[in-house]
């Protein structure tokens, strides 16, 4: 018996609309070959949506993400906005916003290098193979969300950074189930050497473990996280940590990917899931034909796992992505200088080599 749901799609900015099309073609694909109804619907949000209507998430936009069961983003992002810090309506509003309205507190970003990939990666192949990481990363807290200030004078700046104890509660919760599902490891990352806001969070985290006696717990300093995650990736099962940890150390970690283009992120909350892949608009490449859609056919294939619980429909995806690289196809930015230029492809080529393998 196939489900029905209803999915908002929200291309954006850049290398948003030109990926985000294969993400939907692929959940078509799955829906038809499955039995399954999906509905999709469009919103706008970002640069897009400035130009459009002076404000990066309209209220339409917002309606339509509240009555949706999942979100498929894109990117959003325009160089005016990189050169310009003084501008006060920018893209990035409307990301965070939706973040806050739909209560997403944790950003989950598998990184699992694919065999086929192991000579993109800029790691040696034998500290890389076997590497199977889930990042948990909070949206809520930290210098994000923090009062900012800057003196009269404009010479001096601060960031608060804050924690509350329930945010740490519950995303070290999600973070500890998830492990159970995995190798039963959870990395709490923090520098509770040094902040009092991760001396809270530490805290919090041994108090959470306590409730999961079956799974390992270590705390780990940002510093020599990001050390080990490049010396020994294998190491790590569940990692949880803050936001500003979460947002570097994660695109440290894409370097385990091979590349920006295959990595995929889903947001959480109580309700509606949000799935994007974790590179920008891409302003070099954006318009070109060039992106590499897989990202967003991975960010396809975490929605149809974690928002509508379809683990088989969600392993044929990964399967098929699987399978496109095994055949040697590349988009740019995964070709190496052993790749056949015959192979190397661009956005709508590569997505429709998935779509055959799909079916
Ligand atoms: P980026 O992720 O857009 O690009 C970084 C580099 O990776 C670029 O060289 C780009 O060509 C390459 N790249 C990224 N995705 C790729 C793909 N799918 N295929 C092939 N190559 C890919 O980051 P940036 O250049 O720092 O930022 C560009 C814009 O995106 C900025 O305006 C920034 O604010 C915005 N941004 C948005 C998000 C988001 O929407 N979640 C995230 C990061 C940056």
């Amino acid at each position: 018996m196939g489900v029905a749901k209803k999915i908002l799609v929200i291309p954006g900015d850049g290398i948003g609309q030109e990926v985000t099309a294969w993400g939907q073609k692929v959940l078509s694909a799955i829906a038809e070959n499955f039995k399954h109804e999906f509905t999709f619907e469009e919103g706008i949000m970002g640069h897009v949506a400035i130009e459009a209507t002076g404000n990066p998430l309209p209220d339409e936009t917002l309606e339509k993400a509240r009555k949706s069961d999942a979100i498929l983003f894109g990117a959003i992002g325009h160089a005016k906005y990189d050169n310009d810090p003084t501008l006060k309506v920018r893209p990035e509003q409307g990301l965070l916003k939706i973040r806050k309205e739909l209560g997403l507190y944790a950003n989950l970003r598998p990184i699992k290098l694919f065999d086929e990939l192991l000579e993109a990666s800029s790691i040696k192949p034998e500290i890389l193979r076997g590497s199977d990481i889930l990042f948990f990363r909070e949206l809520t807290g930290d210098v994000y969300f923090g009062e900012k200030n800057r003196t009269a004078d404009r010479n001096t700046a601060s960031d608060l950074m804050i924690y509350h104890r329930y945010e740490v509660e519950r995303i070290a919760r999600k973070a500890y189930e998830a492990a159970r599902t995995r190798r039963s490891k959870v990395c709490s990352v923090d520098k509770a050497n040094v902040l009092e806001a991760s001396r809270l969070w530490r805290e919090v985290v041994q108090e959470v473990a306590k409730e999961y006696p079956d799974v390992e717990t270590e705390h780990m300093f940002i510093d020599n996280a990001a050390m080990q995650l490049i010396k020994d990736p294998k190491r790590f099962d569940v990692v949880v940590t803050g936001n500003l940890f979460g947002d570097i150390l994660t695109d440290e970690a894409s370097q385990i990917a091979g590349s920006m283009g295959m990595l995929a992120s889903a947001s959480i909350g109580d309700s509606t899931g949000f799935y994007e892949p974790i590179h920008g608009s891409a302003h070099d490449i954006a318009g070109k034909g060039l992106a590499n859609p897989l990202a967003s056919i991975l960010s396809a294939a975490l929605m149809l796992d974690i928002s509508f619980g379809l683990k088989m429909e969600s392993q044929r995806v990964i399967k098929a992505v699987e399978a496109t690289l095994r055949q040697g196809y590349r988009t740019m930015d995964i070709a190496n200088k052993h790749t056949e230029n015959a192979l190397i492809m661009g956005t709508d080529a590569m997505g429709g080599k998935v779509l055959e393998n799909l079916n």
